[in-house]
């Protein structure tokens, strides 16, 4: 049995002398890892002398490892806890606390060369030589649970804190390692008490070296139920193999083999499940984190642009209100003389596009302004025939010119007042009976108002007698900017496809709805818009 518990000590050697060296190699720029690798050393130290008690044959020999052993112990705490304030950052704020410490290691390791630390050996259970403890060792004991319950509490207050996902996960791993590595390593002390729990678990006591070191090194660390899930499956592996082993007859040791192996075969998929489980989170996490930059970058860009709308309407407007100006003014015949009649003609072209352009601009940046939910609004009392009439009045010329009727049907109670921005409505109406007008060779336009008295609204129509729309086309009428019919193209090539989307944002933007009717090429087209009464 003493042979398991020296080979215990050997493997936990082994391991931390191997892992202390890589952490110290990879790890020289980082203090915090120099200081585990210091930690890492002092399991080396005590592991060694472990195994060398362990295989001792005498009482002599056996009380020389075990004051090594100790020797070795003594400053894993204080290093363990000053390794994890550092990787904390903490060391400021605890430098009396490690300084306390490093002296009071210091003493113990002076005191555990003489027989108050160690008092001697004596047998225990299957044991022929265990330590008894001397005066000092108590202390140590109680110096020795203080800084790893301390370190442990600063851990998970910091995991609590922390939101960078891969420190928590170290953080985790540092957790679960000096929570097996101690707890396995504290199972030594119960004989130290003649309490007759002997040391099974010393053999985990790497583990603590293992996962600190894993979670040190390694950028990218698996959840933690990965490892948890691979440690259950090998640990009760190992212990169903060591049964099949020591079952009595050859029978049952094949069956015990057997269903060794089913789980075996049961451990593997469960450790792939978990596994495949934990990539497919991560993936989602780093999907979630590029989902939230991408996020924060339309945000901006949106600010950016609501800023450039907010500026460039001044910045346009300004030239364009002054050449408006001056060519008002030059075509004035008193102000600065008579102009020759070829130029005059050239000038009056020249102020009808720039009225265009202004046009154009005005309705470009309206565009804009509604999509980005800054167009404003001047809302006040509006009563909806007079907009219309003057609207219907202000066309009858275009109408006549194309020897179209131009009819208005108005209700014969007056409608209720809506809150409306004037301009804005005006602008959408006008373009609306200007469409009908335009897409018309034969006939006319007639306007209509009706109130919704169910609805609590008012109607405004707009029906002509022109080229229709085709039922492809109806339900994207005026949803997309720049869009333009078929047989509008046909009829004439100056159009836009800006001022129906216009009309429709600027009827949304006041809680109206607007949509066409038509039966269908050459049957005329209905637009109507419904506006709220609130
Ligand atoms: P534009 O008239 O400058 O082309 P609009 O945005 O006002 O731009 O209209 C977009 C398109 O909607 C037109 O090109 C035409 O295809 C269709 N449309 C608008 N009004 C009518 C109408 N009264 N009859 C038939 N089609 C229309």
């Amino acid at each position: 049995m003493t042979n398991f518990f020296a080979f215990s000590g050997f493997l936990n050697f082994i391991v931390s002398l191997f892992l202390g060296i890589l952490v110290y190699l990879k790890g020289r720029k980082i203090f915090a890892n120099k200081i585990f690798a210091l930690d890492a050393f002092s399991v080396v130290l005590w592991s060694f002398g472990y195994f060398f008690w362990q295989i001792s044959t005498n009482p002599n020999s056996a009380l020389f490892w075990s004051k090594f052993l100790m020797a070795g112990a003594i400053f894993i705490p204080i290093f363990y806890f000053h390794f994890i304030v550092s990787f904390l950052n903490l060391v400021e704020k605890y430098k009396e606390v490690l300084y306390g410490g490093y002296v009071l290691s210091l003493f113990f390791l002076i005191s555990s060369f003489t027989p108050y630390f160690v008092r001697g050996v004596e047998p225990e259970l299957f044991f022929p030589f265990w330590p008894k403890p001397g005066i000092f060792f108590h202390p140590f004991l109680l110096m020795f649970f203080s800084f790893i319950v301390y370190g442990w509490y600063l851990l998970l207050k910091s995991l609590r804190e922390t939101k960078q996902t891969i420190r928590k996960q170290q953080i985790k791993y540092f957790l679960l390692g000096t929570g097996i590595g101690f707890l396995c390593g504290s199972t030594n002390y119960f004989l130290w008490y003649d309490i007759p729990i002997p040391p099974y678990l010393n053999i985990f006591v790497s583990l603590y070296v293992v996962l600190t070191t894993f979670a040190i090194l390694k950028y990218h660390l698996f959840e933690i139920r990965v490892i948890l899930t691979e440690l259950l499956v090998g640990g009760m592996g190992l212990i169903w193999l060591v049964f099949s082993f020591l079952m009595p007859t050859v029978n049952l040791r094949i069956l015990t083999f057997l269903t060794f192996f089913l789980f075996c075969i049961f451990g593997y998929y469960l450790i792939k499940a978990t596994y495949e489980e934990e990539k497919r989170r991560e993936e989602a996490e780093r999907m979630a984190v590029q989902e939230r930059a991408l996020r924060l970058r339309t945000e901006r860009l949106a600010g950016a642009r609501d800023q450039f709308i907010l500026s460039s309407q001044h910045y346009f407007r300004t030239p364009l209100t002054s050449i408006i100006g001056y060519l008002e003014m030059v075509l004035e015949e008193n102000l600065y003389g008579k102009l020759p009649q070829k130029a005059k003609e050239k000038l009056n072209n020249v102020s009808q596009s720039v009225q265009e352009l202004r046009k154009r601009i005005e309705e470009s940046l309206s565009i804009v302004a509604f999509q980005a939910g800054k167009g404003i609004l001047n809302l006040e009392e509006t009563q909806i025939e007079d907009l219309v009439k003057k609207a219907v009045e202000d066309l009858r010329i275009l109408a006549q010119k194309k020897n179209l009727f131009l009819k208005l049907k108005l209700p014969k109670d007056s409608l209720p007042k809506i809150k409306l921005d004037k301009e804005k409505i005006t602008e959408a109406l006008t373009n609306l009976i200007e469409n009908g007008i335009k897409h018309t060779n034969e006939g006319g336009v007639t306007i209509g108002l009706e109130h919704k008295k169910e609805k609590n609204s008012v109607l405004f129509w707009v029906k002509d007698t022109g080229i229709g729309i085709s039922k492809e086309e109806l339900p994207e009428i005026g949803k997309v900017p720049f869009q333009r019919g078929k047989e509008a193209k046909e009829l004439t090539l100056l159009g836009k496809g800006i001022g129906l989307y216009l009309s429709r944002l600027i009827v949304e933007a006041q809680g109206g709805k607007l949509w066409a009717e038509s039966e269908g090429i050459g049957k005329g087209s209905v637009f109507y818009v419904e506006l709220p009464v609130k």
